[in-house]
């Protein structure tokens, strides 16, 4: 046993258990009747330092399951509040804990979290576990993301428990080993403004500067500074969810991590058809967290974050707001310069126009109009096969189409210059919905894993374009009298 802990390599440290005492609950994982390993990430594993045969051996299953707590872990779950759905609560870790925070080959701290490890002081009446389902559902898609080159989480392995968890049906209990550059939230500044003393929030947010915004920790204006680099992050992150149609689902201000890493794969899912008003969570009954509002949303959760900072932005309070409010209105600004500039390389375009954003705004009215696939059309452009395409033969496709190619014209780069940045732009594979739920349901209904680990293959290398991934380019039979669905919190 001691010979296998060794080599495991763990290297953790636990900065976060040294914040003041309200921030966190020290408990250990529950323990689990008989964990079984499901899938491993061992590229991840060897980016981290840790040798992933040790962790895939009986004794790394113990650990990834929290029946054995590594060298150096000090457990704990995390404190935090947020607005759900627009309306604030206490929340906080209650099915995850932070096991501690490795340091990596490179030097890099980041966050090993079980997720699905048991009840906590956090937990409210729910059961503090998760089920194999989801726990897959966010392995495969938070990978995805990472290929796709969008900031996220990451998901190291997904062990069952041996035990059934109750849910509409008994489910197969599972546990996921999430990492995490941290887990700090705009929840965690909210629970720290409403729950603990300026002192407090004060060393938080020295401390969330210090983790992720070494350059600006010693500026005199550091306070400002971390507001606005937040803000920053997500508008460089939510730019990119959009550029590739992703929908997170449950934008609620606990879900929102200041490192700028998307976090939470709960009713994620993208968008297959382009529709701006696109939801796929059940709850989501209004739409809050729509395709065309996730910006806006976010927006709404930054203003939030700004309202806990403003007792250390300035003395006078007034001045305090003032600063607040005009760091929150650049938000809009900031994302839609990404978004244009993503959207610019989508369509192959280096330089700027002042026609480019009505050129594209014409594409995707296009889109909407004739129900159009959002990957497939931006592919269809960048492969050069616009008969693919449902806008193809349109009048108005025909003239946008001659309008796009003299814009191209009008640059210096050259016709394979173009589509080389489209390629690299627009990925020839996403986790689309039905291919998802497949691998799903072979590994939980059928523990045939062959499906998802294929699956984890071609998503690897979303920008490709091998013949292989045309295959599962392919769109999913619409039903429309039963929308495809996603659900939270199970
Ligand atoms: P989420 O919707 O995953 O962001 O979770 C919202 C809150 O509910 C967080 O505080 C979670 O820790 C908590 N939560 C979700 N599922 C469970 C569960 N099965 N048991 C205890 N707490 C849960
Ligand atoms: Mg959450």
């Amino acid at each position: 046993m001691e010979k296998e802990r060794i080599e495991i390599g763990w290297k953790l440290d636990n900065s976060y258990a040294r914040l003041p005492k309200i921030f966190f609950s020290n408990l250990d994982p529950v323990p689990v009747h008989s964990p079984k390993l499901i899938i491993f990430n061992d590229s991840l594993a060897t980016s981290l330092g840790l040798n992933g045969e040790a962790l895939k051996s009986k004794y790394g299953v113990e650990v990834l399951a929290g029946n054995k707590i590594p060298q150096g872990a000090l457990p704990i779950a995390e404190a935090y509040a947020g607005h759900q759905f627009g309306y604030f609560t206490m929340l906080g870790d209650g099915r995850a804990l932070l096991l501690g925070e490795q340091m990596t080959p490179l030097d890099e701290r980041v966050d090993i979290q079980l997720k699905g490890s048991g009840r906590t002081p956090y937990s409210r009446r729910g059961d503090g576990r998760a089920t194999l389902g989801p726990m897959l559902r966010e392995y495969i898609i938070s990978e995805a993301m990472h290929a796709l080159g969008i900031e996220t989480t990451r998901s190291l392995a997904v062990v069952t428990t041996g035990e059934l968890v109750i849910r509409e049906n008994p489910q197969p209990g599972a546990i996921l080993t999430r990492v995490a550059s941290s887990h700090l939230r705009v929840g965690t500044f909210q629970y720290a403004s409403k729950w603990g003393t300026t002192s407090e929030l004060q060393v938080l947010a020295d401390y969330t500067l210090h983790r992720h915004f070494p350059d600006i920790e010693a500026d005199s204006n550091r306070y400002l500074l971390l507001l606005k680099e937040v803000i920053k992050r997500q508008a460089q992150l939510i730019a990119k969810w959009q550029l590739v149609g992703f929908i997170h689902g449950v934008m609620n201000t606990d879900n929102m991590a200041l490192s700028g890493e998307t976090i939470d794969y709960g009713p994620c899912a993208f968008m297959d058809t382009y529709d701006t008003s696109t939801v796929f969570s059940s709850i989501d009954s209004q739409g809050r967290y729509a395709y065309g509002n996730q910006a806006h949303i976010a927006g709404w959760n930054l203003a939030r974050f700004a309202e806990t900072l403003l007792p250390l932005l300035h003395k006078d309070q007034e001045q305090s707001i003032e600063l607040a409010k005009a760091a929150v209105s650049d938000f809009t600004e900031l994302f839609h310069y990404n978004w244009l500039a993503g959207m610019r390389a989508k369509l192959g375009m280096f330089n700027e126009e002042k026609e480019d954003e009505a050129l594209i705004e014409d594409l995707l009215n296009m889109m909407q109009k004739y129900h159009a696939d959002y990957t497939n059309t931006f592919c269809a452009l960048t492969i050069d096969k616009l008969e693919d395409t449902v806008l193809f033969g349109t009048t108005e496709f025909d003239q946008w189409q001659a309008l796009w190619q003299a814009r191209l014209c009008r640059q210096q780069e050259s016709k394979a210059s173009s589509q080389k940045l489209m390629q690299s732009a627009n990925p020839a594979i996403i986790p689309r919905n039905h291919r998802v739920e497949d691998a799903l349901e072979a590994a939980a209904n059928h523990q045939d894993y062959s499906v998802m680990e294929h699956l984890l293959d071609v998503l690897s290398n979303p920008y490709a374009y091998t013949p292989e991934q045309v295959d599962y380019a392919t769109l999913p039979v619409v039903d429309s009298r039963r929308p495809y669905r996603t659900f939270c919190g199970t």
